[in-house]
């Protein structure tokens, strides 16, 4: 076994270094200017001249960038040539696939890291460090850990037994045809990593980013293409998902899809993908990651500080705007009232603003839609008697999209903020009795069709191992005193079973499985000149 990659070293952006200072300078530099983004249809920049326009979110009149939207032309054109690069991007072989994904992580931890972290920034409204441990280090690790999981299981797939006389092989075919990777706003790695895993094996992609993350995942683009990334290989197509998709699926070398993003895109694309079948030459790989409803739970003997850190950094990091973030809390009466105050006064110091001002935790929301969900289900709240705002709900649309950071109190464990995805800054607590743990985590398993992310806090063992062993299936991610969310490549696979996706662990060896489809060969070495079998001699 080859010895494995480490993860990628945060950096702190501290005052006076020259990490910040350079951040700085990307930051106005990118300001300063209005990027025109193409679609890149078989290594080739195409302008479509259908465009929309990609704002700044906590500062809406501010352009970064015009988009050229691919249309039926562009995505076939994509379509044909992701199909005619796959015979060469598999003949160069994994070695040198994986060689090519490497460099892509050494120029993202170097020359394009303060590049990629400004525009991640700007573009999807992320704090300096959401943005470093989200499009530097994670993606990194997916590129470079990805890299040795291939190798890996190139040598583990292989056949054990090989008699004398004949040669076993298994050679790691990738599926035949394109998969078409479509991606969310929320994570820059995310969305370069779903194009990406299934290239590295040896597929071909059409890479559909989000309306929201044009900006970043276009850098991502060229950065690929920098690092020797061969034309068609991996097609970058901003436009309507929709229209991809249909388009897509028309093609009958259609192979696979790659998808994070809501449930119910994800189970439209399903039906779209089984309706598709008789046409396409295969069976499709379908993997998808899709929404959450992440609790947190306490037991009585919990450590009570450590919780209420959980409860602020795993609600509010991000806006809320991760599908791990803890957005249902089910706490006993005696920690609940330990708790309250300390939890609404640490809540009223959270500073909300532009992501340029590094003293701020928090920043806006994605998008004017994402703005009107999210207060709508504040509004919905504040009028339901069951319900009751201890701390926030207040928003402000007039500059960005802010939402304040918002803690509701319900006596209905049913109420919809208690079980729908919510996707922002809003937590809703249950206080229970304290003698109720057992039948809480009864409730907590049921309450919600999502099995994403989870937390139990407590100080006892055989308290933990009852979570543990009740919880088994609310979560494909599962903490035990701390917050549900911060998986780190290598360390916690991701992805949640259930109304959450098809829970095939990005960032592991088991998602990269998924697009192969191997072929078994038999080398016989003897000379078989006789057709008989000795059962036959009766002599
Ligand atoms: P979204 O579902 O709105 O969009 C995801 C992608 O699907 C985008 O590229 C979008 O353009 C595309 N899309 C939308 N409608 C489509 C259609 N009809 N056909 C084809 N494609 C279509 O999600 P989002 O707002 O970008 O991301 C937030 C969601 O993603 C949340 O639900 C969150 O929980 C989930 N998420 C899950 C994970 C995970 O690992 N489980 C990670 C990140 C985000």
């Amino acid at each position: 076994m080859s010895s494995h990659p480490i993860n990628e070293p945060i950096l702190d952006y501290e005052a006076g270094s020259e990490h910040k200072s350079n951040l700085k300078k990307e930051l106005n530099k990118q300001l300063n200017e209005v990027l025109e983004i193409p679609c890149i249809v078989n290594g080739k920049k195409v302008y479509t001249n259908n465009t929309v326009i990609q704002v700044v979110p906590h500062n809406h009149k501010h352009t970064l960038a015009n988009v050229h939207l691919a249309g039926k032309k562009e995505i076939e054109e994509a379509c044909k040539s992701a199909i005619k690069a796959q015979t060469d991007w598999i003949n160069m072989g994994m070695e040198n696939r994986a060689q090519i994904f490497e460099r892509c992580a050494d120029l993202l931890a170097n020359k394009w890291r303060m590049r990629i972290n400004a525009a991640t920034m700007l573009n999807q409204s992320k704090t300096v460090f959401q943005a470093e441990v989200d499009a530097a280090c994670e993606l990194i690790d997916f590129w470079r850990f990805n890299a040795h999981y291939a190798r890996e299981f190139h040598e583990q797939l292989q056949p054990l037994v090989s008699p004398e006389g004949t040669i076993n092989t298994t050679e790691i075919r990738p599926l035949e045809g394109f998969v078409l990777a479509i991606t969310p706003f929320n994570f820059t790695s995310i969305a370069a990593n779903l194009p990406s895993a299934p290239a590295l094996v040896g597929c071909t992609a059409i890479w559909k980013p989000s309306r929201n993350s044009y900006y970043s995942n276009y850098l991502l683009m060229q950065l690929m293409m920098e690092a020797g990334l061969p034309d068609g290989v991996i097609n970058f197509l901003p436009g309507s998902g929709s229209e991809i998709t249909e388009t897509a699926l028309a093609n009958p070398d259609f192979a696979g899809i790659h998808f994070t993003g809501s449930t119910s895109v994800f189970q439209g694309i399903w039906q779209r993908i089984a309706k598709a079948l008789p046409s396409l030459k295969g069976y499709p790989r379908i993997v998808g990651e899709t929404g959450g409803k992440d609790f947190v739970v306490a037991h009585p003997d919990c450590d009570q500080k450590g919780l209420t850190v959980a409860l602020l950094r795993g609600a509010f990091e991000y806006q809320g705007q991760k599908c791990s973030a803890a957005s249902r809390a089910y706490i006993p009466t005696s920690v609940w009232n330990g708790i309250e105050e300390k939890i609404i006064l640490e809540t009223n110091k959270i500073k909300m603003g532009d992501c340029n001002d590094f003293t701020n935790f928090m920043t806006s929301v994605i998008d004017e839609r994402a703005f009107n969900k999210i207060t709508g289900y504040i509004e919905r709240a504040k009028n339901d008697s069951k319900c009751n705002i201890i701390v926030g709900g207040g928003s402000d649309n007039s500059k960005g999209w802010f939402i304040e950071p918002t803690i509701i109190v319900t006596t209905n464990p049913k109420s919809e903020t208690m079980v729908e995805e919510i996707f922002g800054p809003v937590l809703t607590v249950y206080v229970y009795q304290d003698d109720y743990f057992e039948d809480i985590l009864d409730m907590c398993d049921k309450a919600s069709p999502y099995a994403l992310t989870g937390s139990i806090f407590s100080s006892n063992e055989e308290n933990i191992q009852k979570a543990y062993n009740k919880l088994r299936f609310t979560a494909g991610n599962f903490y035990i005193n701390d917050k549900p969310t911060g998986a780190v490549v290598a360390q916690q696979p991701f992805g949640g079973a259930r109304a959450s996706g098809t829970n095939d662990k990005a960032g592991g060896p088991l998602n990269l499985l998924r697009w192969i489809s191997p072929r078994s060969v038999k080398r016989n070495n003897l000379k078989i000149h006789d057709w008989t079998y000795p059962f036959m001699d009766e002599s």
